[in-house]
């Protein structure tokens, strides 16, 4: 890990660089595999996949056997921890409803709003590196929930042509309607223009890699809806001496582990702090399965010194973390300061992991930045506010002259005559 000592303001902006390749360098292949995809629907999907995953399917979508062989497979153990993680988070994502709002804002102008949900999603769960099936429920949860009717949800195949097997579970147990062989770049494009395998959706869900990422936000010019730009993992942690270097340690591996792209960052106001979580780093991570995946993504990693709290909360707002841990003494400064975090772990005994598989929060959070102007996954991502009015006859008298003023002030006439008409008709009936 890189060790950086006070740096200056102007040292910052290369600081908050992520190690990810920009969204132009990938953008002309995700044009390339969008083209042929909506071109050639199935056959591109395939020639990609091939490509890609190093497999040649036969047929994309997952069949009922398919699905009852991988539910079997999964272990009980698994599979009531998966229980437990579920009831979290629909716990967390339940309270998250909100009632039907309705106001008269003059007398006979009712105005009321109501959420209804999206109808057809799909929730993308990466499969490259390591099959995340807690992704199942963090998105399918609040889509179930929200009462979305359709809920796709593509992941790509293993080198057997299979999807891991706690992901089938999952996606059974959280009320999926179709589950696909399809990942990467030919995912996004299958749900954006639809196939003949894969069902074109409204909006797309999930997190990825840095191809998934842009992939998804190219769909959004065809007029698909995206969640956020959810792409690789980070964690930043502030810790001063109070903190436990072991455990520091112990969650900036568990992003760095990821993928290669990862990026773990600590701002200490203690030398004594960067110098044992270095060494901890080191320590643990010689004892990961996934060290060379991890050991990449720490050499991208930084240890900075910071002189005080005040400048530790500015750097920290403006990197805009995905995940944010405070183990510091004065937790409540960094917790109400902190502007810009996807989500934030309080305290020593708050792991990152918690918030990934099972405390009820969400894990599908914006990265690269983003958290300055995106949310995590929420159950109103699922749906869309409608609004609706009903106004009385006395209601149109009391606004109708604003209304024309304003219509005639902007030179739409049209707009006009819909409230002349009817205030000349209550006019007659002599109302
Ligand atoms: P993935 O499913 O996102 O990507 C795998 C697919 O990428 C492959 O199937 C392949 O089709 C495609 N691909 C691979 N190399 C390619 C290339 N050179 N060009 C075009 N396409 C290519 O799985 P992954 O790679 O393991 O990545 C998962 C990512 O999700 C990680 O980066 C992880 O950090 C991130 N993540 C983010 C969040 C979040 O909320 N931000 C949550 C969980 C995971």
């Amino acid at each position: 890990m890189k060790k950086i000592l006070n740096p200056n303001k102007n040292e910052w902006s290369a600081l908050m660089q992520r190690p990810t390749r920009n969204f132009k360098e990938i953008e002309a292949t995700v044009t390339q595999i969008f083209k042929e995809i909506q071109q050639k629907g199935d056959v591109a999907v395939a020639k990609y996949t091939s490509f890609f995953d190093g497999i040649e399917l036969s047929k994309i979508s997952v069949s009922d056997v398919e699905l009852k062989e991988g539910i079997a497979l999964v272990p009980n153990e698994l599979k009531d921890a998966i229980k437990q993680a579920k009831t979290n988070i629909e716990a967390f994502h339940s309270a998250q409803k909100t009632e039907r709002i309705t106001i008269e804002t003059t007398e006979g102008v009712s105005c009321w709003q109501e959420k209804r949900p999206i109808q057809k999603v799909g929730l993308y769960i990466p499969g490259g590196s390591a099959p995340l099936f807690s992704t199942v429920l963090m998105l399918a949860v609040p889509a179930q929930l929200a009462g979305c009717q359709e809920i796709i949800l593509c992941s790509p195949p293993n080198k057997d042509g299979k999807i891991n097997s706690a992901i089938l579970y999952a996606a059974n147990l959280c009320g999926v309607t179709k589950i696909l062989k399809v990942g990467g770049i030919q995912a996004i494009a299958g749900m954006t223009f639809g196939t003949e395998s894969i069902p074109k959706v409204s909006k797309i869900f999930g997190p990825g890699n840095q191809f998934v990422t842009v992939a998804k936000q190219v769909a959004t010019q065809f007029g698909i809806a995206i969640d956020l730009p959810a792409g690789p993992s980070e964690l930043l942690v502030v810790a001063d001496d109070s903190a436990i270097p072991a455990f520091v340690a112990s969650d900036l591996l568990s992003q760095a582990e990821h993928g290669s792209d990862s990026q773990v960052i600590l701002v200490s106001t203690s030398k004594k702090m960067i110098t044992a979580v270095e060494k901890e780093v080191e320590e643990q991570l010689n004892k990961l399965p996934r060290k060379d995946i991890a050991e990449k993504a720490i050499g991208n990693s930084k240890l900075i010194y910071v002189e005080n709290d005040t400048i530790a909360l500015d750097f920290i707002n403006e990197y805009a973390p995905e995940h944010f841990i405070i183990a510091t003494a004065n937790e409540d400064f960094y917790v109400d300061g902190i502007q810009n975090a996807g989500s934030v772990f309080v305290g020593k005994y708050t792991p990152e992991s918690a918030g990934d598989y099972a405390s009820g929060t969400n894990h599908t959070l914006p990265t690269n930045g983003f958290a300055k102007n995106y949310s995590g996954v929420n159950l109103d991502n699922f749906l869309k506010a409608m609004t609706f009015q009903k106004i009385t006859e006395k209601g149109l008298q009391n606004i109708g002259k604003t209304i024309e003023i304003m219509a005639e002030a902007e030179g739409l006439q049209a707009h006009k005559n819909a409230v002349t008409l009817r205030l000349n008709a209550l006019k007659n009936k002599n109302i």
